[in-house]
């Protein structure tokens, strides 16, 4: 009998330039592919995730003719059985990197050790994996820009050649295990929401129209919500359903400030999981403790006003804008992640993990270490962060990048009769705020004054 290789598909839901699938199918010709539906990081992902990852899969699952197995359970004793179950003498994986997923994996790799099966991991998301790139004292970067320097100098694999011509197992050989369809891991989604198209071939599409219409303009256009400016790639790059590296080998052979740029965004991305792997508590703890000694809201009226940032009723129209673009569609733009999360952590006086779970929870593209370290640059307490004086003015955060007022529009029905900039002051206009929408529920100036008195009295 041929033996097989095991393909634990995690957050590489792709079959082009893939380390793992390639190593796989040179290891035995015959694979059989896997995702294990893990109930530990599902019931910790919202509704809109829940739906493109049961999308992504089937799209996965299609685009190999269905020979993909979901089965469901904990990893560590769905694998060893499926490993005997097809006699797999290995199981193949791209490296994960994020807290759970490396307490996950050595508890596999203990119990696939003692049923006699090889682990074998080859890449992972991102083109360098967290924890390479290091200071020559071999320490980690805190700073961005020499870690930027460090990373662009330890380069990165050119893209792995394609995962066609495998002889995938088909999942209805495999005794005694139940295999499920993915739409029973989708919950449904908040009425009203429209998801992104998902999968590998969106992925690529998305990202060569972008490639040849925007990359060019991508560095004045890029913090602009009213243009289609960024790439809307973090959702893939989430499930892997595109490589960092495909992205990368793409900007090599451009000169424009626009493919410089992108490609120093692309490595925020992998600072943060660099941040993540050396310090895992970071996710949820301040990194500069500093900002948790701040005297921080609770009880009335901040749950009140909690409420209307998250539905997008604080009466300050660029804020607003954002929240329901997040709730209209699990993707906010950067710069909107970065005034509404300053609005929540300065003008609102709350601590930056109530607004982080509020993102996971509607984010498409939820990602602990972009996300938590967002939420930590923008409060002042990150690896790497703004100072905290530095806040973000909702007023003309709005004027500047949305000048004729065209984002704020296009969220906010309520104020779609306003003209041009006017849009961003509605308590301006002769007839007073239009009906239907809030007038501000803070003084943006009083609360600035209020954060900068909080930081002042830190202990
Ligand atoms: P583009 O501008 O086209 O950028 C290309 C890629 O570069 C992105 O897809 C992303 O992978 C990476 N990137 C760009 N900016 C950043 C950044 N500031 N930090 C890290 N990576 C970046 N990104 C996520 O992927 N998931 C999150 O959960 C997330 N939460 C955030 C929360 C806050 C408070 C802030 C300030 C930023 C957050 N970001 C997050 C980063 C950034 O906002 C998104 O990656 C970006 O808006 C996604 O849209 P895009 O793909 O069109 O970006």
């Amino acid at each position: 009998m041929t033996s097989t290789s095991l393909l634990w598909f995690r957050r590489d839901l792709r079959l082009g330039d893939h380390p793992a699938l390639a190593a796989a199918a040179d290891h035995n010709h015959r694979v059989l592919g896997v995702f294990v539906a893990d109930d530990v990081p599902l019931d910790a992902s919202g509704s809109p995730r829940r739906a493109v990852l049961a999308r992504t899969l089937a799209a996965l699952a299609q685009a190999m003719d269905g020979r993909l197995l979901i089965a469901h359970g904990r990893p560590r004793s769905v694998l060893p059985r499926l490993a005997r179950a097809v006699d797999a003498d290995v199981v193949h994986v791209s490296a994960d990197y994020g807290p759970y997923g490396r307490r996950r994996d050595e508890q596999v790799q203990r119990a696939l050790q003692d049923a006699g099966v090889e682990w074998v991991a080859t890449g992972s998301p991102y083109a360098v994996a967290p924890g390479r790139v290091r200071k020559s004292n071999g320490e980690r970067y805190a700073v961005f820009t020499p870690f930027y320097r460090g990373w662009t100098d330890h380069g990165w694999r050119k893209p792995a050649r394609s995962g066609s011509g495998v002889d995938w197992v088909d999942p209805g050989e495999v005794d005694g295990i139940t295999a499920h369809d993915p739409q029973e891991y989708a919950r449904t989604v908040p009425a009203g929401m429209s998801l992104p198209e998902v999968g590998e071939q969106a992925a690529l599409d998305g990202w060569r129209t972008f490639r040849d219409e925007a990359l060019d303009d991508y560095d004045g256009d890029r913090d602009r919500p009213d243009r289609p400016g960024t790439s809307h790639m973090s959702v893939y790059l989430k499930w892997g359903s595109i490589h960092p590296r495909t992205l990368l080998a793409d900007l090599a052979g451009r000169r424009s400030t626009g493919a410089a740029s992108y490609r120093r965004e692309l490595a925020w991305r992998e600072f943060y999981a660099d941040s993540v792997f050396h310090l895992p508590e970071s996710v949820w703890t301040s990194v500069d403790p500093v900002i948790d000694r701040m005297a921080w809201d609770s009880g009335q009226p901040a749950e009140e006003r909690f409420e209307a940032w998250r539905a997008g009723r604080t009466g300050y129209p660029f804020i607003d804008a954002g929240m329901r673009q997040l709730l209209a569609e699990g993707w906010m733009h950067n710069r909107l992640r970065m005034a509404t999360a300053s609005f929540l952590i300065k003008d609102l006086h709350l601590p930056w993990q109530r607004g982080a779970e509020h993102f996971l929870e509607h984010l498409v593209d939820g990602d602990y270490a972009s996300n938590n370290h967002g939420w930590q640059w923008v409060a002042g307490s990150g690896a790497q962060a703004a100072p905290f004086f530095r806040i973000f003015n909702p007023l003309t955060q709005g004027e500047k990048f949305d000048p004729s007022g065209d984002f704020v529009r296009r969220y906010i029905p309520e104020l779609r009769d306003v003209p041009g900039r006017k849009v961003h002051r509605p308590w301006e206009l002769d007839g007073g705020v239009p009906a239907g929408y809030p007038e501000p529920i803070v003084d943006h100036a009083d609360e600035r004054a209020e954060a900068l008195r909080r930081w002042q009295q830190r202990g």
